[in-house]
């Protein structure tokens, strides 16, 4: 009622273009861009310091105390003209895109305390409209009305070299094969978990980009969101 600005939620496998398109987006509508997974990293993160995960045990009972302790915030770096997300005030922006938290970030998503939590602030953030969501649950649990739902993919190959791309560019020393290993386990962990598990809402737009330039699916999504956008007025 009332809501002038929609909500675009955006789903899909791991390291399919998701945060890309999603920043492209709300970049050009003038939308607030929001990246749910920086938020589970963060909380792995914080279990990990916490040592409620070490290696690829999870203390469940530590972890779900943990959570008390765990405060997240997303802040605008004029520096690099992003909002950073930071994990009890200190900014965990590049700490949390390693491997190490990539190969347990699933395994701490899938505890539901955690997403009861993460999936509260995401509708608080939403409530007004005019954002850009991407994660794995946000057309299905988190923003089930959001006026434009995509299910992103691309062979899992062509989202490992992507990602493996990244990687290098800054700076870190990885493998193709870990890099495809842990997308794999990744989709498999995501997909098969009891709470919120990774999968396309009914009335998602699906759109696999493994023969798609970023700038083709970026035209693709801008005219759908118009159309959204004008069917609301
Ligand atoms: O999007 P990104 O690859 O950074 O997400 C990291 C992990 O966080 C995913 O593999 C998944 O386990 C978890 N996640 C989730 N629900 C979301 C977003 C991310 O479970 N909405």
């Amino acid at each position: 009622m009332g809501r002038s600005r929609i909500n675009i939620a955006i789903d899909g496998h791991s390291s399919a273009g998701k945060s890309t398109m999603a920043k492209t987006l709300a970049k050009e509508l003038n939308y607030v861009y929001i990246d749910t997974g920086a938020m589970y990293r963060a909380a792995t993160l914080h279990a990990m310091k916490e040592r409620s995960v070490v290696d690829t045990e999870v203390n469940e009972v530590g972890l779900r105390a943990g959570l008390e302790r765990m405060f997240l915030a997303f802040k605008y770096n004029p520096k690099t003209e992003q909002s950073e997300i930071h994990l009890n005030g200190v900014n965990v922006e590049k700490e949390i895109r390693s491997m190490d938290v990539a190969n347990k970030v699933s395994l701490v998503a899938r505890v539901p305390e955690v997403r009861t939590k993460l999936v509260a602030i995401q509708q608080r953030m939403a409530e007004a409209g005019g954002v850009v969501m991407d994660g794995r649950d946000i057309g299905t649990v988190v923003l089930p009305n959001a006026e434009l739902k995509v299910f992103m993919t691309a062979d899992p190959e062509t989202r490992a070299y992507r990602r493996l791309r990244e990687l290098q560019l800054a700076g870190k020393d990885v493998s193709y094969d870990d890099v495809l290993d842990n997308v794999l386990s990744r989709d498999r962990i995501d997909s098969e978990r009891a709470v919120a598990p990774l999968r396309q809402a009914d009335d998602a737009v699906v759109v696999d980009n493994s023969d798609l330039t970023v700038e083709e699916q970026f035209n693709f999504l801008l005219s759908l969101a118009r159309t959204r956008m004008a069917d609301r007025t």
